[in-house]
């Protein structure tokens, strides 16, 4: 469970979260869709504390905190629950495949080596790409780059996991591969908050959309409603524009 309560982020005097709230079960799947500016991004960034809001409570499971009077303790306690995946992935370029999902288990977690690569391998397995362990970022292209990303969120079994326009970089061809893995880490136990603008993946694949406007969160329903039967003028706009 991931419950986000009158969440508020300013960048100098933009208010650009205002008083946010959003409660999403355990293992739901939810798209975040919106304008460019919307706040998408930085509530993503939000959630795992990238950036620090200036008010509001976040709660993962047991452990709640006020994001004002947060500790470093809770600081890292709350950034272990998530994993995060970039749109222009944010591999370590000097490491391999293989490290750059096993560094968080190997320093973070103080994992035995071994144990991690077992760990690692398996879940390049899981994104297909078992055979390029050993190749560095600059050899992969970018959908296997963001595969490698996916998995290396994956690694230390974070309760959420945040998505930000995880195909938006990439070359049309390779889309597809990514949305593929994607689809395939849907396990109904890990949520996920997917930002993106890939309308007709979100719709296929989410238990619910949230469309964002202006630092808020507009509408919030099921699909096939949002989809089709749009309540606020702003979303329909916004929809409209994919048409
Ligand atoms: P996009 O679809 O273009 O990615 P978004 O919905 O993710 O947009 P955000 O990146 O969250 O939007 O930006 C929300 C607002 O905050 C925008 O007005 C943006 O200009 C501003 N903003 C974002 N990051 C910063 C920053 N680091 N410093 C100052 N302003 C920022
Ligand atoms: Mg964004």
């Amino acid at each position: 469970m991931l419950t986000i309560s009158k969440l508020n982020k300013f960048y100098d005097k933009t208010h650009v979260l205002k008083d946010v709230d959003l409660s999403v079960a355990q293992g739901e799947v939810v798209a975040i869709i919106g304008p460019s500016g919307s706040g998408k991004s930085t509530l993503l960034r939000c959630i795992n504390l990238l950036e620090k809001p200036e008010s509001g409570t976040l709660t993962i499971d047991d452990l709640t905190v006020d994001v004002a009077k947060i500790s470093t303790k809770q600081e890292n306690a709350l950034r272990q629950q998530t994993g995060m995946v970039f749109q222009h992935y944010n591999l370590f370029k000097n490491k391999t495949a293989l490290q750059n999902i096993t560094e968080g288990l190997i320093i973070g977690k103080k994992m035995p080596k071994a144990e991690a690569d077992a760990i690692g391998l398996n879940l390049l397995e899981k994104v297909g790409l078992r055979e390029k362990a050993d190749s560095y970022p600059a050899m992969l292209s970018g959908g296997q780059q963001q595969r490698v990303a996916i998995a290396r969120s994956l690694a230390v079994k974070p309760k959420v996991i945040l998505l930000d326009e995880p195909t938006s970089a990439l070359d049309p061809e390779l889309v597809q591969e990514v949305l593929q893995v994607i689809r395939s880490i849907i396990d109904h136990q890990t949520t996920i908050l997917l930002v993106t603008h890939e309308m007709s993946f979100a719709r296929d694949i989410a238990d619910r959309i949230i469309f964002m406007a202006d630092g808020a969160i507009v509408e919030d329903g099921e699909p096939e409603q949002i989809f089709t039967r749009p309540q606020h003028q702003r979303t329909q706009r916004f929809l409209l524009s994919y048409q």
